[in-house]
């Protein structure tokens, strides 16, 4: 293959190696026949193919083929199940062969830093660890298949407000810690065949056109071997981005990218050797893609089908179920309430928007599911296309809740309240939906609500009902998994993957978020998500973690092999789950970390581990988990590296990131000191806690005549004290008369440092 590349790059001409650096068209990369390279296509993704056959947009405005919509990703980070959603790549890798698609546009890695981002139903979660995870699996179910992934948008692409200019600036350690982590770990982990740039400016440089982001850190240090891609229209000036890393500018700019390729290389600015490593890189993907085609690919949908309700509903999260209101037991005449048990929303809209193989009816699932004599009674409840309340639709709604057993509400959040392209402004339901809540609740005690929608909500009725099971955008077949949970044919198993905050401006980047017309500024910096919450003691409606199950699981035996580690040796922790109820359930462990002492500030605790159970009745499993160097870790923007410190960490386990069950402590040793470098700034503190210092200031304080005032040691006409401690290196030399002169310090400083 490498030879082959090789030779051809030495047989393109200039023209045809810029060319390769475009697309073709919309979809489409660049084709040399004269060569036999050939062209490959791309698709959104990421939860189902959207290929356009006909007029081409990145909105989800025209149509594609019929394909299978699984539940977004929102919602199947909820189901913490690896193994799933890398059968559901999987699923998504044979639909794109059957549609001759090479490269999936998707996952999206970017963290959910505000609950009011217009995308994060296409986001897995607030936490890098769960993230990266999340996005590692589908990335390796997809590729299974031979197809390629695309994932994006790297980085810090955590709006839509003015998503194509603005500039997000985030500190460096938050950066690494956050936004980037979440990447690194499906870059290693999964190895996807591309990378998509971010529109946005990162600290005052576009996403395209980054070399720290997509030369030094993708690159070089995470050893990233695809090609880089610019989102649609994302490229920004051909020839700079080129030099900077990104491979292939989609889609087509009808030519003005390559003529500044071209341009770049002729006049000397470009050297030809870089376009040269471009294209060695394109190359090798439109190969590897075509080598990868499997003829006559023929998917079964109904398997597919099968498939999106088996991930929904371990997306689903029951939120609620006072009175064990849920499961419901078939035969109960059932009031079933809102437009969206017969329209469900089940997708969000823009560019993953895509047509399905085919779509459930909840309402039609539910009555297959509700037994033979159940009544079902059903009510609109509200308009769907608009949010005003109708007195006639509510008057209607309450009648029918009043003859049934149980009401049902099935209401969230319409497509005109969340898309990519813009930002919610606020957390709350329509108000039509919201007054439908809270009429029915007042007159039937036994009411539930199910969700649709793809980030958080305010649940001010919450109080007024007896269950909530969070739905979120549940593909195709949301309708059957919905059936499945509330009349209990599994058990509820996801947790949120998000925390849902009582009220917006408890959310850490509530005055940050989505910044001004040019700049939002990450002032929260690594307090993002629980991280915040659970640091600042902030109460959330819902906590990160957070689900109910209609059986009950208990810890015991948390074990750690080692009581004592150096911070590169491996730690085992494990720890024993039971099932104690009467059903079948899976249950999701959670392990944190958390440095109990430290002189950087450190969130109260991080997620590190998390394992999901399939256990029977009475059904034991002990989980193991293995901790490394990274579990213990932050980043040293000193040291550009992650540096543990010397010191005692508790290991958690956890049922949520606010309920934790068993803890144990150890011991972890630092093998790598940090410099110090003592400056003119440093004070004397620092020049005694410097382990070369310590020495420096002993011998001058010996030099130093004693006090004749009280019992303080006297050096330079100064009580070595606090205020000693305090006192910075050069002041002591502009403040001490000549005793201690300029090169006195320089000789200092130079003794010290070079003892690092
Ligand atoms: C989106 C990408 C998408 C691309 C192609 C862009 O607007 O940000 O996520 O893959 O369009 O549709």
């Amino acid at each position: 293959m490498h030879n082959k590349i090789d030779e051809l790059i030495r047989e393109l001409t200039l023209e045809e190696k810029a060319s390769l650096c475009s697309g073709k068209d919309f979809w489409n990369t660049q084709d040399i026949k004269r060569l036999g390279i050939p062209s490959i296509m791309m698709t959104d993704g990421p939860h189902g193919v959207r290929k356009q056959e006909g007029n081409f947009d990145h909105l989800g405005l025209n149509k594609s083929v019929p394909s299978t919509c699984f539940p977004t990703a929102a919602g199947v980070a909820c189901s913490w199940n690896e193994e799933l959603i890398a059968e559901m790549g999987a699923a998504i890798g044979e639909e794109c062969q059957a549609e001759d698609v090479s490269i999936l546009l998707g996952p999206g890695a970017n963290i959910k830093r505000s609950p009011l981002c217009g995308r994060n139903f296409e986001y897995y979660s607030e936490d890098p660890y769960l993230s990266g995870k999340m996005a590692s699996s589908f990335i390796k179910g997809v590729q299974s298949q031979g197809v390629g992934t695309s994932l994006k948008h790297f980085a810090a692409n955590n709006q839509e407000y003015r998503r194509m200019s603005i500039n997000a600036v985030v500190d460096e350690r938050t950066l690494r810690e956050i936004y980037l982590a979440s990447f690194e770990e499906a870059v290693i982990e999964a190895e996807p065949w591309t990378v998509m740039s971010a529109y946005n400016r990162l600290n005052g440089e576009f996403c395209a056109q980054n070399k720290i982001l997509l030369t030094d850190i993708l690159k070089e240090e995470w050893g990233f071997e695809g090609a880089v891609i610019s989102d649609w229209g994302g490229a920004i000036e051909r020839d700079a981005d080129l030099e900077a890393g990104l491979e292939i500018e989609m889609p087509s700019s009808g030519g003005r990218g390559e003529a500044k390729i071209i341009e770049a290389v002729k006049s000397g600015w470009l050297p030809e050797e870089m376009l040269d490593q471009a294209v060695r890189r394109i190359l090798k993907l439109v190969f590897k893609a075509a080598e990868n085609k499997k003829a006559g690919v023929v998917y079964d949908p109904e398997k597919h089908h099968e498939l999106a309700r088996k991930a929904a509903r371990e997306s689903m999260v029951l939120l609620k179920n006072e009175d064990h209101m849920l499961p419901l037991k078939p035969g109960t005449t059932l009031a079933v309430i809102g437009g969206f048990a017969k329209q469900a929303r089940y997708q969000g809209a823009g560019s993953s928007f895509i047509q399905t193989t085919k779509l459930d009816v909840i309402y039609d699932e539910l009555k297959k599911l509700a037994g033979d004599n159940a009544n079902l009674l059903y009510a609109d409840g509200y308009a769907m296309n608009h949010d005003e309340i109708d007195e006639a639709m509510i008057h209607e709604a309450v009648k029918q809740a009043k003859q049934a057993e149980v009401a049902v509400i099935f209401a969230g959040l319409p497509a005109r309240y969340e898309s990519e392209g813009f930002d919610r402004k606020h957390l709350k339901l329509p108000a039509n939906h919201q007054a439908v809540i809270e009429a029915v609740s007042k007159v039937q005690t036994n009411t539930i609500v199910v969700l649709s929608n793809g980030s958080p909500v305010e649940m001010p009725w919450l109080n007024q009902v007896k269950a909530v099971l969070e739905g979120y955008l549940g593909g195709q077949a949301t309708g059957g998994a919905v059936a499945d949970l509330l009349f209990g044919v599994v058990s509820p198993s996801g947790k949120l993957a998000e925390t849902f905050p009582r009220k917006l401006a408890h959310n850490p980047s509530y005055l940050n978020f989505p910044g001004d017309e040019h700049e939002v500024h990450y002032k929260e910096g690594i307090f993002v998500g629980y991280r915040h919450y659970d640091t600042r003691d902030v109460k959330p409606l819902f906590p990160f973690g957070y689900g109910l199950s209609y059986t009950t699981f208990e810890y015991s035996q948390l074990q750690v092999d080692q009581r004592r580690i150096k911070d590169h040796e491996m730690l085992n922790v494990s720890v024993s789950v039971k099932n104690t109820g009467p059903i079948a359930g899976k249950e999701i462990v959670q392990l944190y970390v958390r440095d109990t002492e430290s002189t950087v500030i450190r969130p109260e605790k991080e997620l590190k581990g998390f394992r999901k159970l399939f256990l029977l009745p009475g059904e034991a499993q002990t989980v193991t988990f293995q901790l490394d160097k990274r579990s213990f870790a932050y980043y040293n923007v000193q040291l550009k590296d992650w540096h543990v410190e010397t010191g005692t960490f508790e290991i958690l386990i956890a049922k949520s990131s606010r309920e934790m069950v068993l803890r144990e402590s150890i011991e972890v040793e630092s093998t790598v000191p940090l410099p110090k470098i003592i400056t003119r700034d440093s004070t004397f503190g620092d020049l005694m806690e410097h382990p070369a210092g310590a020495e420096v200031v002993k011998s001058m304080l010996a030099a130093s005549a004693p006090s004749e005032e009280g019992d303080g040691t006297k050096m330079l006409g100064m009580n070595v004290n606090e205020v000693m401690k305090a006192t910075h290196l050069r002041t002591a030399v502009a403040m001490s008369n000549g005793v201690f002169t300029e090169e006195a310090l320089a000789s200092i400083l130079q003794a010290v440092n070079s003892a690092n």
